[in-house]
């Protein structure tokens, strides 16, 4: 049957009607259930060795039009619906999109999902089914308030399984439920993403924003991802949820493993285990045990697991390094801490070294070097984070065990990143260089020699001038705020840490906006974009959004500075916004302290959409310098070897710079004047404030002289619509290297090796 023959066929069951009868939701209905159908009859990918990709989070985005995509059929169904008088997109505004992640994390494994089928890998995906996922963003007050995400509607892309796997705990058992995602490659078959779930969770028990009864576990198991744990039953809870989801993953395995008529003994032959950051490390001493119960030795099955395992580390800040109270660990899962144990004193026999001791003289279980002892492979994400990770952060580690450290460095799916989110700069490149580079994304480079073509270049600026118009009307429908298209579009879009420094950011903000108060005109208008969680109890993350969502108000009702400056916190940032913002962006700003932001992946898909980086030479940036040169970006600040001496040092004082430099000490103290006083909280302004004059841990007022200098080039840079567009060229073309295609097969090649 042909596509158009398939939806009639649904119209008529879903509805008893023509088709062309249907109005917008059920012309969406209808799609959603033949998009299904067709993925179910896609080919199972198999082969003899299979990757399993454990992962607190899946940050996977809206899936319609990307699965419509991937079966080929994206234009077809186009064509259709335009007969139909409807748009892909405005049906796509129907589509709940699921909230299983938190911020990049989470988005990297729904690209290594998608490019592990799209290279016919066998692999799929080990998470849970959070009901309520993470919050949901609102602002009221011009503050962040959290809300309950319900994102799982009865046409949802989730298949309940016939499977249950039985987890046990120190008091009781769970009978865990499963449900699976259809993942399919671009042009290719399709494996899964698992997610368990336990039935008896109620998303009745979630009380005033997003509190609910932490005690309660079988209605609470598996309600929110990343449930706040700033007190101990929360943190009793995340290991809950820890241990549920690696008990049934390791099961799942075993299951597979006996399925697929292999041999239990030969477990390292037919399955790798890759850890997404320390979440699922238990599935570590989990698996021992349950190759124990199945009749193994515990040598054999310490042997076999650490043939089985490879871990990758996303972070140095030591604050995300998980460690658990072995008291916490015996309340909740007794039977695992014997083998913790176990794998403790070994750890100690190969080295007496405190450092890299899996229990510490204080009893707390470090999960990453559980994973570094007992995995095969330790990867860091970016050339300069594993860098650091074999220098500094965890060099007694290396030490140890030279051999299984390497470096993946991140990559994204360019399906969702330009394909689907930009489909007018993919068919101009299409139209320059063919359609090769969907499947070798190297193949953009051939755009390179077409930096002197006048055409291409005016033809690239037209397309971005289209993104930001529609971009526009977005965010006019959805904020509430009217944007000048012509202006130039600065955007900084991830989650809100310190590290990240939006705060930064906001200070040129203010320095902008002073200086425009004063009389000056700047050459072209400026619009600053922020889209950004805060962890609940993140409190000076907190603050920042405040102190944001004060200069918008403040500045967008400024009718002298509003011409010439805007500033957009965009409400609820995830990736269907991403998808928006990205194409529309002319300067990305990627701004983390150096040597802490392991890779970043939002600097990648920017690049891919023609927006030239304002940066530090950090993650992943580091490797987008070098690919685009100096010419190409925006670097400032300064480097990881001088920030990881500071620290070494501890000599950094921001008090100083705060007191010596007049201009640093105006805008810090704009943050208390009275004109943020009139609508904004003084506690909330004094903590921020003085946060950043007494301690700054990310050393922001070092590098804001440098920021804005470099920011005001790359401003008045964009005058030059010609040489701009030259740079943008530069940086689509040098994009190859970033496709987790390419990330993929790396991994493939050093640690999967799965054929
Ligand atoms: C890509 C992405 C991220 C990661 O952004 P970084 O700038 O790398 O931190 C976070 N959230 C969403 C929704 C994303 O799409």
């Amino acid at each position: 049957m042909t596509t158009k023959q398939l939806l009639e066929k649904n119209a008529i069951q879903l509805f008893d009607k023509e088709l062309d009868t249907c109005d917008k939701n059920e012309v969406f209905d209808i799609l959603m259930l033949t998009t299904k159908e067709l993925m179910q009859e896609k080919e199972e990918i198999d082969g003899d060795k299979k990757v399993y990709y454990f992962s607190a989070e899946f940050l996977i985005g809206k899936l319609l039009s990307n699965n419509l995509l991937n079966l080929g059929i994206r234009e077809d169904v186009s064509e259709i619906l335009e007969s139909l008088d409807m748009s892909l997109s405005e049906l796509e505004e129907l589509e709940h999109e699921p909230s299983l992640g938190n911020g990049g994390l989470g988005r990297l494994a729904a690209c290594f999902l998608d490019s592990i089928a799209t290279l016919n890998l066998n692999g799929d995906g080990i998470g849970l089914n959070y009901h309520l996922g993470l919050f949901k963003q609102h602002f009221n007050n011009y503050k962040q308030c959290e809300e309950p995400n319900e994102w799982i509607t009865p046409l949802s892309w989730l298949t309940k399984s016939d499977k249950r796997y039985l987890v046990e705990f120190k008091d009781f058992y769970l009978k865990a439920s499963l449900y699976d995602l259809d993942v399919i490659g671009y042009q290719t078959g399709k494996n899964k993403l698992h997610l368990f779930d336990l039935e008896s969770v109620s998303e009745k028990i979630v009380k005033e924003g997003i509190s609910f009864d932490k005690e309660n576990i079988l209605k609470n198991l598996t309600l929110f991802l990343y449930p706040d744990d700033s007190d101990h039953n929360g943190q009793l809870l995340r290991l809950y949820q820890q241990y549920f989801m690696v008990s049934c993953g390791a099961q799942l395995i075993l299951d597979e493993l006996e399925e697929r008529g292999f041999d239990y003994k030969d477990m390292d032959q037919h399955v790798v285990i890759q850890i997404n950051d320390t979440h699922p490390s238990l599935v570590i001493p989990e698996m021992i045990r349950l190759l124990v119960n199945k009749g193994l030795t515990i040598d054999e099955a310490i042997e076999l697991v650490s043939k089985t395992c490879a871990y990758t580390n996303h972070t140095i800040l030591a604050e995300a390094l998980e460690k658990w109270n072995l008291k916490d660990l015996e309340e909740i899962i007794p039977h695992i801490v014997p083998i913790i144990m176990e794998l403790d004193m070994r750890a100690k026999e190969i080295s007496d070294d405190e450092k890299v001791a899996i229990i510490d003289e204080d009893d707390r279980v470090h999960m990453a070097h559980m994973d570094i002892h007992y995995g095969f492979s330790i990867n860091g994400v970016a050339a300069i984070h594993t860098d650091i990770l074999k220098e500094n952060e965890l060099n007694h580690f290396y030490k140890l065990y030279p051999s299984k450290f390497n470096n993946k460095t991140n990559g994204i799916t360019f399906r969702r990143w330009l394909l689907s989110c930009n489909k007018e700069l993919t068919d101009f490149i299409d139209s320059l260089i063919g359609e090769g580079y969907k499947k070798d994304a190297d193949e953009l480079e051939k755009l390179l020699k077409y930096v002197d073509d006048e055409k291409v270049l005016s033809q690239l600026i037209e397309i971005k001038a289209l993104k930001k118009k529609e971009l526009c009307a977005y965010i006019l429908e959805h904020e509430d705020i009217t944007l000048d298209p012509d202006s130039v579009f600065d955007i900084q879009i991830k989650r809100l840490h310190e590290y990240k420094r939006q705060q930064m950011n906001v200070l040129y903000i203010i320095h902008q906006y002073l200086k425009i108060k004063g009389g000056y005109i700047p050459k072209r208008p400026l619009t600053c974009l922020f889209g950004a969680k805060a962890a609940p109890a993140y409190t000076i993350a907190k603050d920042i959004i405040h102190v944001i969502l004060l200069l918008q108000n403040m500045i967008n009702n400024d009718p002298k500075v509003s011409p010439y400056l805007k500033v957009v916190m965009v409400e609820n940032y995830n990736v269907t916004y991403a998808e928006k913002l990205i194409p529309a962006c002319d300067i990305s700003e990627q701004i983390s302290l150096a040597s802490k932001e392991a890779s970043g992946t939002g600097n990648m898909k920017f690049m891919l959409n023609g927006a030239i980086t304002l940066g530090t030479d950090d993650g992943a940036n580091v490797e987008i310098h070098d690919l685009v040169g100096d010419e190409n970006i925006y670097i400032f600040g300064v480097d990881s070897d001088t920030v990881i001496q500071h620290y070494e040092e501890a000599d950094y004082d921001p008090a100083t710079i705060y007191e010596e430099d007049e201009h640093i000490q105006e805008l810090v103290d704009f943050i208390i004047s009275e004109e943020m006083m009139e609508y904004g909280d003084k506690e909330s302004l004094t903590r921020i404030h003085k946060e950043l004059t007494t301690k700054d841990w990310f050393m922001t007022l070092l590098d804001l002289n440098d920021y804005i200098e470099t920011k005001d080039q790359a401003i008045s840079d964009t005058v030059n619509t010609k040489e701009w567009a030259k740079k943008m060229l530069v940086n689509i073309g040098k994009a190859g290297y970033f496709s987790s295609d390419r990330t993929i097969g790396d991994y493939n090649e050093d640690i999967w090796k799965l054929r």
